[in-house]
């Protein structure tokens, strides 16, 4: 009975997913086919309505990119892995983009911590979540990765000087295409949710309104 419960959950959170994207994908869509009549009708300002339809076609877009993402097979391609060397990796490609903002992006790390884990899926998760701070900090400052040990867990801490979250919509943003972007596609922490869940972890977040958020990814050590 538990297992039909927890099968019809994961059915209500795929027909969840496809009412969204069918709503998101067929907004821009409709908005598209809008400027297209009028474009057909010949009217001067054309320079205007081809950006607006390129933005609109780059949502698209990006809300099928992160899509292919989900459902490539979930390779379970897990190893022991160093959590620093993986950080590192990925704060470089982040780097550029971070000092573009005037952001310092500095790491701490308290041991050589390894976790068994997919090396690219968790790499997507840091990923997300660092590239989501950076989103929040136009006006520069510091955001501190952290690695320590709590209990029997490894904690990958995230902790930007953004706005902060209110309280009211934390609960809201796992949820998919939950975002305050105008470019955002609100599925880039549904989908590190998922992967955590994956490792067996938990996601936390806590914020404090203008002070900044803490994004935490907790997993369980490497037995070896
Ligand atoms: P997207 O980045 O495309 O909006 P996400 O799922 O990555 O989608 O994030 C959803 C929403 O959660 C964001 O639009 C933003 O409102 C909020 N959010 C995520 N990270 C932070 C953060 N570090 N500080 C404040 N708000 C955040
Ligand atoms: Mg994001």
């Amino acid at each position: 009975a538990e297992e039909m419960l927890i099968r019809s959950e994961k059915m209500s959170i795929a027909g969840q997913l496809a009412a969204g994207i069918a709503h998101e994908i067929r907004n821009p869509l409709t908005s598209l086919k809008g400027f297209v009549q009028l474009l057909q009708g010949g009217i001067t300002n054309k320079d205007e309505y081809y950006k607006i339809m390129m933005d609109e076609i780059d949502k698209i877009n990006a809300i099928t990119s992160e899509l292919l993402f989900i459902s490539k097979p979930m390779t379970d391609e897990k190893c022991n892995e160093n959590v620093q060397i993986m950080l590192q990796d990925v704060i470089i490609l982040l780097r550029t983009q971070a000092n573009l903002y005037d952001i310092d992006l500095v790491l701490e790390v308290q041991g050589d911590y390894m976790v068994h884990c997919d090396k690219s899926q968790l790499k997507q998760v840091f990923i997300n979540l660092i590239k989501n701070a950076i989103e929040e900090m136009a006006n520069g400052g510091m955001i501190h990765v952290q690695v320590y040990r709590n209990g029997q867990e490894c904690v990958i801490s995230i902790a930007d000087q953004g706005p902060g979250i209110p309280k009211h919509l934390i609960h809201k943003l796992k949820e998919p295409f939950f975002t305050t972007k105008k470019n955002g596609t609100g599925l880039g922490l549904m989908i590190s949710n998922q992967i955590i869940d994956n490792h067996n972890g938990r996601l936390e977040i806590k914020s404090e309104n203008g002070k900044g958020s803490t994004f935490s990814i907790c997993l369980p050590f490497s037995e070896d």
